[in-house]
């Protein structure tokens, strides 16, 4: 029995790797799915069409827990085994074309498409959606949870098929998926979707979303339709968190000199992502969080990942890397050139700053005998992402921006569609330029280390730079630098180098330090009032008017930092503060609301609100929020001894949340809770009234606590 199971995955790896020689060719796939959003569940089928070079006697698809019910071919059936992360077709093809290979299938899918706020753990008692906050959605993440977990596709990012869609979703939501909209059907309770592709895409870059959506309209300048979307009840602040997109846009076709490869370009927020942004093709999906009105743009805003995830389109999306090891041609150059599109809005030293910031991260992590080379397929992101771009702010100092443009353009016209290696790339480039390749190859892409001489040499070519760096590295007395810092705060710097001078003033003798905080505190340049939010400690009361003028400052971080310190330094004055920043929500998180309520729960007279406040503040732990705000809630409830068991089963609801950062949280919250003995019997009498599998790992939980004290 072993031996024979051997040699069927002996013979089964054999043919996996027989696929990748590239016997069979998968050329274009419809896919045609419902989605019963309730259940969890997608069902229906794809039908491929695929070229056959060589006779072969069975064909590879990739297949994630897929139920599949049946294969068939020109209507016949085949068989088939599903096995692993495969379903293995046998059947005996020729040379040839072959079209109407369908696969009926089924999936739940655990990982790769999320339904916030329609499948719904019975055991919270807050509602699974909050009017305003997103409602309902389904959407889809395939890089590194493989579209094959919602359709039979490829894993592997070689295979690259023109896709098209249909889709049926429920009546009254949007629905979008990637490719050109090529129109809808209303049936009696569902809505047929259809969307459309042109080129050929890697199966992780496919992706859906639905939910209730409206959208804004613009066109770039080369005529390319950007669709942006939000939440009904974003309109307010639809308009600040997109902005500079259609600029962001022609910058990158202008830059990059090829047109934006694909007719069209959506972005849509979704509720509770996994990263940041995914720049599925022709579909960007984003993290909510970063939905913000104009103040909040200050401190957080959309614009470097709205850059990325439309950089990506070019890299990653028209030439996909080959394998792992070249991760660095996505991430690195979607890293890059959002860099570049930053530097077109905010200006040089912005750019040289964000630099300067990877930089120092860079340098530890070398010091820490930590550093990756930029081909390690398990490098982190900060190798991937900052030093990448840094590899190719070097290579273009190197070889200059004529050629290094030429270089990319023509790599980009010539692999198109197509799959590339860094090897592709250095030899492209070469015939631009005679610059010594092998040592930047050597250098930036196979050292471990960061190369900290060059870098810095390159980071000083810019002025800011070199004053920060001076600065910085200056240990004067503060009697002999006062007022040299005092002309430098009125300088037109870039403000980093200022927040520098009033954190460093944090140590000066207290009479130099409030003259010279006060002064900062009056400057027109709310970075620089920040700054001093930021830095104090505590607040003298020679500043206590200034700084109480910061809670009306347009920075939710200077307001948030303000308020806390306020609040701890003049108690008398509690109430008068509260009362001033009462109807502020802040970030999208709520966090300035969640320390409002926190701190607001202490002030005597709330006395009578404060139930009210407390049911708020237990409110934000439910599972209709964004998890940001469940988090604050969480911290806020375990630090005023507020947790009860409301909150309680709002955290255990967030074990199992799909989003790893979350239930990452819950679980580390939940243990520092199961410490306290009054928790510990709270968790006992909830326990009947959860579904019996978490009831269990409750209870051997509990029991190890209890053998672990004796
Ligand atoms: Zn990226």
């Amino acid at each position: 029995m072993t031996r024979y199971i051997t040699i069927i995955l002996g013979l089964f790896h054999f043919l996996a790797g027989a696929q990748h020689t590239g016997k069979v060719d998968f050329t274009e796939g419809d896919i045609h799915i419902e989605i019963t959003p309730e259940k969890g569940l997608i069902a229906g089928k794809v039908v491929y069409r695929f070229k056959v070079s060589e006779h072969t006697d069975t064909i590879l698809v990739s297949s994630r827990a897929l139920q599949i019910s049946e294969v068939t071919w020109k209507g016949e059936p085949l068989n088939y085994q599903a096995k692993g992360n495969n379903l293995m077709i046998i059947h005996t093809f020729e040379e040839g074309l072959y079209e109407d290979l369908v696969i009926q299938y089924k999936a739940s899918p655990e990982k790769a498409v999320y339904f916030p706020g329609f499948t719904t753990t019975s055991f919270s008692e807050d509602p699974p959606v909050v009017p305003g906050e997103g409602g309902k959605q389904v959407w889809t993440q395939g890089q590194g949870k493989y579209t094959s977990s919602w359709v039979p596709s490829f894993d592997d990012m070689n295979e690259k098929v023109i896709y098209t869609m249909e889709i049926l979703f429920p009546k009254g939501y949007e629905l979008l998926a990637s490719g050109q909209f090529q129109g809808k059907q209303e049936l009696e309770d569902k809505t047929l979707w259809k969307y459309a592709l042109k080129k050929p895409v890697s199966s992780y870059l496919l992706a859906f979303v639905g939910g209730n959506y409206r959208k804004m309209e613009e066109r770039s300048k080369s005529g390319v339709p950007l669709e942006m979307y939000y939440y009904p009840s974003d309109s307010a602040r639809a308009e600040t968190t997109y902005v500079h997109s259609a600029e962001i846009f022609d910058f990158l076709e202008n830059e990059i000199g090829v047109p934006y490869p694909w007719k069209v370009y959506r972005q849509v927020p979704v509720r509770d992502f996994l990263y940041a942004g995914m720049e599925n093709v022709t579909l960007t999906l984003f993290s909510d969080s970063f939905i913000t009105d104009s103040i909040g743009f200050s401190d957080k805003n959309y614009v470097n990942v709205n850059a990325h995830e439309l950089a990506h389109h070019w890299f990653g999306n028209l030439v996909t890397e080959e394998s792992g090891k070249h991760h660095w041609l996505q991430e690195g150059f979607a890293t890059y050139y959002a860099l570049l599109a930053e530097r077109e809005l905010f200006g040089e030293d912005y750019y040289y700053w964000k630099l300067y910031n990877s930089a120092i991260q860079l340098i530890r992590l070398s010091e820490d005998g930590k550093g990756e080379a930029l081909l390690d397929p398990h490098a982190g992101s900060l190798t991937f992402y900052e030093k990448g771009a840094w590899a190719l702010h070097s290579l273009k100092e190197k070889v200059g921006v004529k050629a290094f443009r030429s270089g990319v353009k023509e790599m980009l016209t010539t692999y198109g569609f197509k799959n590339i290696h860094t090897g592709i790339f250095l030899e492209t480039l070469s015939k631009h330029t005679n610059a010594d390749l092998e040592e930047f190859r050597s250098q930036w892409l196979e050292a471990p280390e960061f190369p900290e001489e060059e870098a810095v040499r390159s980071l000083k070519r810019n002025k800011f730079i070199r004053k920060y760096i001076e600065v910085h590295e200056d240990d004067a007395s503060p009697v002999v630098v006062y007022n040299e810092y005092r002309n430098l705060l009125k300088e037109p710097l870039y403000f980093p180098l200022k927040q520098m001078l009033l954190e460093r003033a944090s140590a000066w003798p207290e009479k130099l330090r409030d003259s010279f905080w006060l002064e900062a505190l009056r400057s027109d340049d709310l970075y620089i009032r920040q700054g001093v939010a930021m830095a104090a400690d505590t607040i003298p009361s020679s500043l206590k008017k200034s700084f109480e003028n910061l809670l009306d400052d347009r920075s939710y971080v200077t307001i948030q930092e303000a308020l806390m310190k306020l609040w701890l330094a003049f108690p008398d004055e509690r109430y008068g503060y509260l009362e001033r920043t009462k109807d502020l929500k802040g970030f999208e998180d709520r966090s300035l609301r969640i320390l409002w309520l926190g701190l607001a729960l202490f002030a005597p007279e709330y006395e009578e609100d404060s139930l009210r406040f407390f049911e708020e503040l237990q409110s934000y732990t439910g599972p209709g929020w964004q998890f940001e705000t469940r988090q604050h809630a969480f911290e806020m409830l375990f630090e005023i001894g507020g947790v009860t068991k409301r909150s309680l089963l709002n955290l255990l609801q967030g074990l199992d949340h799909p989003a790893w950062q979350f239930s990452r949280f819950c679980r580390t919250m939940f243990d520092r809770l199961v410490l306290k003995p009054e928790v510990r019997i709270q968790l006992r009498t909830i326990m009947p009234e959860l579904d019996p599998a978490l009831a269990d790992r409750l209870r051997s939980k509990l029991d190890s606590i209890k053998l672990e004290s004796h």
